[in-house]
């Protein structure tokens, strides 16, 4: 008997498990109920109070493992997984999901699931790439009753090639090639109505700050209106340049072709007392320290951008009596 093909191969996923007898970490439950809906804005007294039920799109979140995930996991799914990234279908990316409800999800509802590989595509090539398509069904009870169905479909696929021989290495900022490359020039800012002026400022190499009319709040980044008074009138003071470091993070990852990473991204709180995010320049990224005093500069970046970031200030003025 000849052995089996590649394609034999995935086909024989179908069908098999992906989870079996998972267990709901938590039971359907209120609090998790009104931070679903806070963060979809959805308002519909059916989800709230004494008779709450659940958001039936909530059906996935009771399943979900967290940080810790769930014991019990099935191995097809990652060996199909392997199969895939070893044939170079090496990215994945999430299509569509459909869900079905049968009968509503309460408070109180033990959760218990079961996932099988549904079906796994035929090679299909896409925009993002060619690949297989793989389906994912998670059968839900409550109470050992079915009560959805969640369909979870994605695309593992090896990316469509580009012009990548054009640029060896689209991350080397070091080469001409890749600047001049839009793909590789830093992001340009969303300039719009409201923030207009202030990028009018970056050119005079001025950063403005917005001041309401009504209570003289300031206010960073640029607003239409005053979050404090809710005034529409405003003009401008522009800012001394001093500030200090309130907050960091260093970036490692995701790489982007326009950035070397790793690289620090401050939020400066300046004299005045707004707080910005910009680069802290001048300084290994990991000597950024909370509390540095910093100083505005303008950086260009290439012939059509110019940003505002910050430098380690001057510590010629700390000389007398190194309080620091
Ligand atoms: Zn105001």
């Amino acid at each position: 008997m000849p052995s089996p093909t590649y394609e034999e191969r995935i086909k024989a996923y179908e069908g098999r498990a992906a989870a079996v007898a998972g267990v709901g970490k938590d039971p359907v439950n209120e609090p998790m109920i009104r931070h679903w809906c806070e963060a979809m804005g959805d308002t519909n007294p059916a989800y709230a109070g004494r008779h709450a039920m659940a958001p039936p799109t909530m059906l996935q979140a009771w399943t979900m493992g967290g940080l810790s995930g769930h014991t019990g996991r099935s191995e097809a799914y990652d060996e199909l997984f392997a199969l895939l990234d070893g044939a170079g279908y090496t990215s994945v990316v999430a299509t569509d999901c459909e869900q079905e409800y049968l009968r509503p999800l309460r408070p109180g509802d033990e959760i218990t699931f079961d996932a099988l590989i549904e079906s796994v595509s035929g090679r299909k090539t896409t925009k993002l790439g060619t690949g297989h398509f793989i389906t994912t069904r998670m059968d839900v009870r409550a109470g050992g009753e079915l009560a959805g169905t969640h369909r979870f479909r994605i695309l593992k696929y090896a990316p469509a090639q580009g012009k990548p021989k054009e640029q060896p290495s689209p991350t080397d900022r070091s080469n001409p090639k890749n600047r001049s490359n839009p793909k590789n020039s830093r992001p340009r800012p969303v300039i719009n109505r409201d923030n207009a002026g202030f990028w009018e400022g970056v050119a005079r190499h001025q950063l403005l700050i917005q001041r309401c009319c009504g209570c003289g709040a300031l206010r960073f980044p640029w607003l239409p209106g005053c979050n404090a008074c809710g005034c529409l009138e405003w003009d401008t003071v522009e800012a001394s340049g001093d500030g200090t470091v309130y907050s960091y993070v260093v970036m490692h990852h995701p790489p982007f072709p326009a950035f070397d990473p790793p690289y620090a991204v401050g939020l400066v709180e300046l004299s005045e007392g707004v707080r910005m995010v910009s680069n802290v320049v001048g300084v290994p990224y990991d000597k950024v320290r909370i509390g540095m005093p910093v100083r505005l500069e303008f950086q260009r970046y290439d012939e059509e951008l110019e940003l505002p970031v910050f430098r380690p200030g001057e510590t010629g003025e700390s000389g007398e009596g190194g309080g620091g």
